[in-house]
């Protein structure tokens, strides 16, 4: 909702709110939390509040730390649950420098940028729809995760005694509460294991929305005494995690990849080039959508997670997927995004690439409808289908060399993740794990 000042003045009064809490994202999708009483509310709306930028990761060198919050209005909302000392009130704000600017290094500022890229090639809004997947896992008596899951619960399962389930409808409840329109929500394929997926939204409010959404869903989910996490794949051996992206985008009212008489799948040609860029550019922002070590242990065959490059309108098998529905809800379901990717990043980063294949009238290969895992290599390379890259390391070397991906991030954003990226993989890589001692030890 669009506030004035005054609004907020008003509503932090009548709700009796006595702290605010400034968040933004930094480059690794961590949010951040600058939590100030009330008695700064005006000076936070003069955009005069001011923070130590060195402390936060990929942000600014210490001689340069100086920054301000400018908060988005619009983002002001109350949390629910309330402290003995009155209510909380958050608002995502901007990342400015001192002299006035906003600051490349913020991811939400990015995102904006690429928007306005966006507006100038005649669109009004790129719609997202998130499908984020979490497991609960149980708490031990310090309160730390354990790998212990509080269910054996599979897809769609109805467990009525099931601590998982009331937890998650709690979840729901208190995303209603914030003004979040949830479509659905459900117990996954693994056990432990859900999904809640809420409303499309423009894309900068979907980033804030997932954003928001880990917070509540990690803070109900302690109440109960479970942890929930995020992990793209904390188990070896079940379904790992992802959030798939549902996007579109859209002139005005209308749905531009939806064409009534475009063919057996009434998709536009926007829709198509879309497509096409999207394909071109899968390699390389998979390091983005999948940022973390972890997140290639997800993407391989069997699980549910693409591998491949390819499309499809029938089979969830690859890359992107064409939902059904047409009209308003015509859209690109991208499978391979996991939920450890900073939204923001992410976002610009696949609306980059369909703009990149716009811009260049880009032709998506064909679709693929039969399943891609029951296909040999040969077969592969006859239908054009390539791999999603299989480490961080590849992943990376992949980002790097894509100079849209370049232009997605800007490149104060760019050069710092794949930095500390490469020093993550390494870092990964010079670690002996239990697996390889258990190879190895005794057989060599
Ligand atoms: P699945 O078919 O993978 O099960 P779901 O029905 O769980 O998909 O999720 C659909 C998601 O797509 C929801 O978040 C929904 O709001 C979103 N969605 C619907 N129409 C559009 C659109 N035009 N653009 C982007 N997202 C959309
Ligand atoms: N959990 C699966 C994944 O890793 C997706 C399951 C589904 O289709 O919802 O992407
Ligand atoms: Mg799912
Ligand atoms: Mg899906």
């Amino acid at each position: 909702p669009e506030y004035s000042k005054d609004d907020i003045r008003q509503m932090a009064k009548d709700e009796n709110v006595k702290f605010l809490r400034l968040m933004f994202t930094d480059l690794f999708g961590t949010i951040k939390n600058v939590e100030v009483p009330i008695s700064q509310l005006d000076k936070l709306l003069e955009n005069k509040l001011m923070f130590d930028g060195s402390s936060i990761d990929g942000f600014v060198r210490i001689e340069e730390s100086d920054m301000y919050l400018y908060p988005d209005l619009s983002t002001w909302m109350i949390f629910p649950w309330s402290t003995e000392r009155g209510k909380i009130a958050r608002v995502i704000c901007e990342v400015y420098t001192t002299d006035g600017k906003p600051f490349a290094g913020d991811p939400r500022n990015n995102l904006i940028r690429v928007l306005n890229d966006m507006r100038k090639a005649g669109f009004t809004d790129f719609n997202i729809g998130p499908e984020p997947e979490f497991f609960l896992f149980k708490m031990d008596e310090n309160g730390k995760p354990t790998t212990e899951l509080n269910d054996k619960g599979s897809y769609f399962d109805m467990a009525p005694m099931d601590l998982g389930e009331n937890c998650r409808r709690e979840i729901v409840l208190t995303m209603e509460e914030m003004g979040f329109d949830v479509e659905a929500a459900h117990h996954e394929v693994a056990p432990g294991q859900h999904e809640i997926d809420f409303k499309y939204a423009d894309a900068l409010t979907a980033a804030d929305n997932i954003q928001t959404f880990k917070l509540v869903v990690k803070t109900i989910a302690r109440k109960y005494g479970l942890y929930a996490t995020f992990m793209p794949k904390p188990l070896a051996g079940i379904n790992g995690s992802g959030m798939h992206l549902n996007m579109s985008l859209f002139h005005g009212q209308g749905n531009a990849f939806f064409d009534k008489d475009g063919g057996d799948m009434q998709l536009s040609e926007d829709a198509y080039h879309f497509l096409g860029g999207l394909l071109k550019h899968a390699r390389s922002f998979t390091a983005i959508c999948n940022p973390i070590v972890n997140s290639y242990k997800r993407l391989v065959p069997g699980y549910e997670a693409p591998v491949y490059v390819a499309w499809s309108g029938s089979n969830r098998s690859p890359l992107v997927r064409v939902p059904n529905s047409r009209g308003l809800s015509t859209r690109l379901e991208l499978r391979s995004v996991d939920p450890a990717a900073n939204p923001y990043l992410a976002i610009a980063a696949v609306l980059e690439a369909g703009l990149d294949g716009l811009r260049n009238k880009l032709a998506p290969q064909e679709a693929v409808d039969r399943n891609i895992y029951r296909m040999d290599a040969e077969e592969r390379q006859e239908n054009h289908i390539t791999n999603l890259p299989d480490t961080l390391h590849n992943a990376l070397k992949d980002l790097a060399a894509d100079d849209v991906m370049r232009g997605a991030m800007g490149e104060h954003l760019f050069q710092s993740f794949i930095e500390a990226k490469n020093l993550e993989y390494n870092s990964y890589r010079t670690q002996v794990s239990q697996w390889e001692r258990d190879q190895y030890l005794e057989l060599y």
